[in-house]
């Protein structure tokens, strides 16, 4: 793909437009090049546990206007997933807001918390702050029984101030051990979430004018790439130009930020050539 047939982009949040709290460089003009070149856009994370409304309000604080739509979770991926292969299913959830909120939406159907009497069909895992040990034995209990295990993302684990923290990922390793049941697992590097944000920009966004956004090699990548979709690596977030260097996952595209993506959009740059544009210095 040249860059000027991008017309579609799905492009990752953390580390692309944003670190923790502040804005990367010129985040209202990479919006303003993407609006004035008509480029549609769903931004996607493997987050389950935020609504499609807290990350418009993030994006209001740094100037940008997207709507709730624009937005996909691992949590909405997974209950599109569900509305169109079990919509009729009980569902034993884990997880926060985002999740319960997104299967509600859908109109599925959610057993209680407590619930350990009438079998689930299906035992969504996303990750909360307050999951307990007896969200993790009714999990367990609901899969032993045959429920269907699905998982919002991989994730082992989430940055914070204290370092790493046990993500949904080890939320799901536990369930794992429980149960000998190996989880479908909807968020990036996955499949499945890129299928839901190719529906969601609808039919006319393929492989040959859509493209995948995102900071992490064996993420955003390499599952773009298991889907057949060009790539975009900006070196803002999580991979520096060492790990590109050493990565078998090679983008088609690399930028140091999305304001530099902004000007090769503008000047048609980065076109065909496979190679790196990255300044090797960084
Ligand atoms: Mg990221």
């Amino acid at each position: 793909m040249n860059l000027s047939d991008l017309r579609y982009l799905i492009s990752d949040m953390d580390g692309v437009l944003w670190r923790g709290e502040t804005a990367v460089p010129h985040l209202p003009t990479f919006f303003q090049t993407l609006d004035a070149h008509h480029i549609q856009f769903v931004l996607a994370t493997n987050n389950a546990s935020k609504t499609p409304a807290q990350y418009v309000a993030k994006l209001a604080k740094f100037g940008i206007a997207v709507q709730p739509h624009q937005i996909m979770t691992s949590a909405l991926a997974t209950a599109g997933y569900l509305a169109s292969h079990a919509p009729h299913a009980k569902i034993y959830m884990v997880g926060g807001d985002g999740l319960r909120e997104a299967l509600t939406a859908e109109g599925l159907t959610i057993l209680p918390r407590t619930e350990r009497d009438d079998t689930a069909d299906v035992v969504v895992v996303g990750l909360t702050a307050e999951v307990t040990y007896t969200d993790m034995a009714n999990a367990t209990i609901h899969i032993r029984r045959g429920a269907r295990f699905i998982g919002c993302n991989p994730d082992a684990t989430f940055p914070s101030e204290y370092g790493q923290l046990p993500g949904n990922g080890s939320l799901l390793a536990l369930i794992q051990t429980a149960t000998s049941v190996t989880p479908t697992v909807i968020g990036k590097p996955g499949p499945i979430m890129f299928h839901e944000c190719l529906r969601r920009l609808g039919p006319s966004a393929t492989p040959a004018n859509t493209a995948m956004l995102g900071d992490r090699l064996n993420t955003d990548i390499l599952g773009a790439q298991g889907v057949g979709l060009p790539t975009i690596l900006v070196l803002s977030g999580v991979d520096t130009a060492v790990e590109l260097a050493l990565s078998t996952h090679q983008p088609d595209f690399v930028f140091n930020d999305v304001a530099a993506l902004a000007d090769a959009i503008r000047n048609e740059q980065g076109t065909m050539n496979k190679r790196p544009l990255v300044n090797a210095s960084q």
